[in-house]
């Protein structure tokens, strides 16, 4: 386990605070930031449904099982293994340009771990806890470029609140149903934020989404200074895995590669082009 970020203090849990932590997540930006160079719109403001602070200490929660399970089957990497040290140089590289893609992300504690298994899979969980499976890296043969790439998607999946968002539609109806009676205290509310973390790592994002991933994990990458022609090599590399590698596809499947998502990241590298070369030059 890795704490990139220095802890923040824990709101204790009380209706007051649970108010306040709705009127945050309410109030809480998820624009593009002004200077970007990729162009993605703002977030769906349907993920206000479901109130950030609570999505992120109910993936935390799951996160740390998750942990716990890996470290019982001695399947996670300890602090000094060096595929571990690699992914977080670059998440320490990464992080300093998350902050203008959500303003949350400024208090997250970052996170980045890896778990010892074949499978091709890698994700980042609202809040910013990061998990890398060895097979990715490895069957991938995945270049510091090119796991720079993996890891800005991931981030800008959770930076853009996509599981929020996806939760709020499949939960939709329900929650938007108990908001409009005004029977539903805001306690209520959190605790069926809280009942949604279990459907975290199952989560499959849209096209749209997942599109939206590539072009702001590219922008973070190139800022921090990796060669934005890797997210082209990498989706490259996961088509010519689909279906030939062992382990799990579970990641394959919930990312198709394909010409369109190779075409689009290709458009999109010469937006990047100069962010990358300002952050190579030296001083
Ligand atoms: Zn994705």
């Amino acid at each position: 386990m890795c704490l990139l970020c220095p802890p923040t203090s824990v709101a204790p849990s009380s209706p007051w605070s649970a108010r306040r932590a709705f009127l945050l997540a309410a109030g809480a930006s998820v624009s593009a930031p002004v200077l970007a160079q990729v162009d993605v719109g703002s977030a769906s403001s349907l993920r206000k449904l479901v109130p950030a602070e609570t999505l992120e200490n109910s993936a935390a929660q799951q996160y740390r099982q998750m942990l716990e399970q890996a470290r019982a089957k001695r399947a996670l990497a300890p602090e000094g293994h060096p595929q571990l040290q690699r992914l977080h140089t670059i998440a320490r590289r990464l992080i300093p340009f998350t902050a203008p893609w959500n303003d949350r992300a400024k208090h997250w504690r970052w996170e980045v771990n890896l778990i010892g298994s074949p499978q091709i899979n890698a994700f980042c969980m609202p809040g910013g806890k990061i998990a890398f499976y060895t097979g990715i890296l490895e069957q991938l043969k995945l270049t510091d470029d090119e796991a720079a790439m993996i890891m800005g998607h991931e981030m800008a999946h959770a930076l853009r609140e996509h599981a929020r968002e996806r939760l709020a539609k499949t939960q939709g109806t329900n929650l938007a149903l108990r908001l409009g009676s005004q029977l539903l205290g805001l306690g209520d509310l959190g605790q069926a934020a809280a009942g949604l973390g279990g459907q975290l790592l199952t989560l499959q994002f849209s096209r749209s989404d997942e599109s939206e991933a590539d072009l702001v994990g590219l922008e973070l990458a190139a800022r921090a200074g990796y060669d934005p022609a890797a997210s082209v090599s990498l989706w490259k590399k996961m088509g010519n895995a689909t279906g030939s590698q062992q382990g799990g596809l579970a990641f394959l499947s919930t990312h198709p590669s394909g010409p369109a998502r190779i075409k689009e990241l290709e458009q999109n590298v010469p937006k990047v082009q100069g962010l990358y070369e300002a952050a190579r030059r030296p001083g």
